[in-house]
């Protein structure tokens, strides 16, 4: 189960972590994480956020039950106290509140103290989501009490036909797919076709039919083995999504 797969299924179940620390180079980390608050503060629990309810629509117009620290450079003390009196005071429209704390390798020794104490003892509805580019500059009293998530970067060699696959030259390129035999190559292809639809997920929002995308593409991979005929699997997975999306 990859971060964004164990994210959903928390959020699906309601058994949201006190602290989620996400640790992951990447920039997308930031919309990976503002996802999932949105999804955790959803009124009506739909992971990712439904865009429909009151919380989802303000969500990124100073929700007041969503506070953020780290947005840019270091970290500061003043910054948690902040949130201690953000902590104090109950939801105002969902069961949770929630604390983004980004760039948490740029948080000064006496604020990773501070913010300690809150999240020792946090009140029930108070959750905390993490990120960070490396666990080394992270106290570890703060990473034992979160849920860890370290997302490494796949490696940069992007398949060729990925790209393509994901265009408006979908149907002339599928064909294609079945000249490749090796097998660790249609892997990397199906790899970088989850992380599109991953990626095209975050700009959406929640949507049943990427999500349904994905969840194929992971069993395809299991089923390559087989010697499957992966254009005709790709053709039924991906082709809606194309003719909607793309
Ligand atoms: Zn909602």
């Amino acid at each position: 189960m990859n971060a964004r797969e164990f994210l959903e299924k928390v959020q699906i179940n309601q058994k949201i972590p006190t602290s989620t620390l996400i640790v992951s180079t990447k920039k997308d980390v930031e919309k990976l994480a503002l996802s999932y608050a949105k999804g955790i503060l959803c009124e009506k629990k739909t992971p990712w956020g439904c865009g429909e309810c009151y919380s989802c629509k303000i969500f990124y117009d100073k929700h007041p039950d969503f506070m953020w620290i780290g947005k840019e450079n270091s970290i500061k003390i003043d910054d948690i106290r902040e949130l201690s009196n953000f902590a104090i005071l109950k939801p105002n429209y969902s069961d949770y509140k929630v604390c983004l704390i980004t760039n948490a390798q740029n948080m000064l020794k006496e604020a990773s103290n501070a913010l300690l104490k809150t999240l020792e003892e946090p009140p029930i509805y108070l959750k905390f989501i993490i990120t960070a580019d490396s666990l080394s500059n992270i106290i570890p009293t703060i990473i034992s009490r979160s849920i860890v998530l370290e997302i490494f970067e796949r490696k940069a060699s992007k398949h060729f036909i990925c790209d393509k696959l994901f265009s408006k030259s979908f149907y002339e390129t599928i064909p294609q797919i079945d000249n490749i035999k090796d097998i660790k190559e249609k892997e990397e292809i199906l790899d970088c076709l989850i992380e599109n639809l991953e990626k095209l997920m975050l700009n959406k929002g929640f949507n049943e039919d990427i999500d349904n995308a994905i969840k194929s593409l992971n069993t395809t991979k299991k089923a390559l083995q087989r010697g499957i005929r992966l254009s005709l699997w790709l053709l039924s997975i991906l082709s809606p999504i194309v003719d909607k999306y793309i």
